[in-house]
């Protein structure tokens, strides 16, 4: 654990006096809906970040005043934890979301977390909900950190008070049947100079009409393409997105639109380890709809820690449905598969991506 590090703020602990945990039926989750016995909350005041404290999961009271209802001044962040056959528990690369929390702060203006508080927080909380985190493939503990504005006042500046605070979800392992997706020819998800890099809350809530507008047409997720003219792939719905042509994997570059998935380094990782081809370049819908048409097209798939990997049967294209018929050696089932193996000790980890906590 990261204890008696520099900071001089000390964790409080605030015990719930029963777990739910055997309330709980972990058979049946609906992802993202129940919660663990505790929570982390830490309050930004008077220029410093003060009073870290784990408490009972419960409400929060915030005045209607505080600038997030407002201004949307909020950033958030989705990571894992997993437990092996052995009872031990395991976070997934924890510094890279770390590292990207206040990278997505920075650009909403909202002042950066300590690293030791953050980690000693997050460890304490993991291990002391342990229980809630379920052995078995595909099953795990989503650990939810975020940040958000709560000065009172609706003056449009940035806020001068914040709070933080991770909360835990355990998630089952879910199989997701393949979806159908939508290119998108008028809607944008990001643009040249905006926040599409940062897990900007808004980034979420402005998705969702064009994808309701999909969904309607049957189709359960957008391909986002760049804002200026449409011609480029570059998300699928809050995931990376990955093309198979041949036997090459393709994949946008990371740019001030694009969102630096951890799920996508560590799919590119894998590739690279496995001998695929990987091409981190921009992605023309042109080149796309071609080698769906020509029949070198053999996969698509979107990446994210939620999902891991969320493979694509078909694409629909200025109103053109395009299918895929992925081949039996796909890279989605062998890239995800090996992921989920390494996240949950059954896999030797020769990229130091485990993080155990104690
Ligand atoms: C969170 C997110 C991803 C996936 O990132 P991971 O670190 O792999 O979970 C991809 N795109 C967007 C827009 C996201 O918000």
């Amino acid at each position: 654990m990261f204890m008696n590090s520099s900071t001089t703020q000390k964790l409080h602990i605030q015990k719930a006096p029963t777990s739910r945990v055997n309330d709980v039926d972990f058979q049946n989750l609906t992802f993202g809906t129940t919660f663990t016995d505790h929570m982390f909350e830490c309050d930004y005041k008077d220029g410093k970040w003060q009073n870290p404290t784990i408490k009972p999961y419960g409400p929060l009271t915030i005045s209607p005043a505080a600038k997030v209802f407002h201004y949307g001044q909020a950033v958030f962040e989705g990571m894992k934890a997993f437990k092996d056959e052995d009872d031990r528990v395991w976070l997934f690369r924890p510094e890279e979301n770390f590292n990207r929390i206040n990278k997505s702060s920075k650009r909403m203006a909202i002042p950066e977390f300590p690293k030791d508080i953050f980690f000693e927080a997050l460890t304490t909380i993991v291990a002391m909900d342990r229980a809630w985190v379920q052995k078995g493939l595909g099953n795990s503990l989503y650990i939810r950190p975020f940040v958000m504005a709560t000065q009172v006042g609706v003056s449009a500046s940035a806020s001068t008070e914040y709070k933080f605070m991770i909360i835990m979800s355990p998630a089952q392992a879910y199989y997701t049947s393949d979806v159908k997706v939508e290119i998108a020819e008028h809607y944008s998800r990001s643009a040249n100079g905006g926040v599409g890099a940062a897990k900007a809350a808004g980034n979420y809530g402005a998705q969702f009409y064009p994808t309701n507008l999909a969904r309607e047409r049957g189709f359960q997720q957008v391909i986002w393409t760049d804002a200026n003219e449409h011609k480029l792939l570059e998300e699928a719905g809050t995931m990376n997105v990955f093309f198979r042509v041949n036997d090459t994997l393709i994949t946008a570059p990371i740019s001030d639109r694009i969102l630096d998935g951890v799920t996508r380094k560590s799919v590119i990782a894998l590739a690279k380890r496995n001998n695929i081809a990987v091409e981190e370049r921009p992605v023309l819908v042109a080149e796309i709809v071609e080698a769906a048409k020509n029949g070198s097209l053999k996969e698509i798939f979107g990446a994210g820690t939620a999902a891991v990997i969320s493979p694509v049967s078909a694409f629909s294209y200025k109103g053109i449905e395009y299918e895929i018929k992925k081949p039996e050696d796909n890279y989605a089932k062998r890239l995800k598969s090996e992921l989920m193996d390494i996240q949950t000790n059954r896999a030797e980890d020769p990229f130091g991506w485990r993080v155990e906590v104690k």
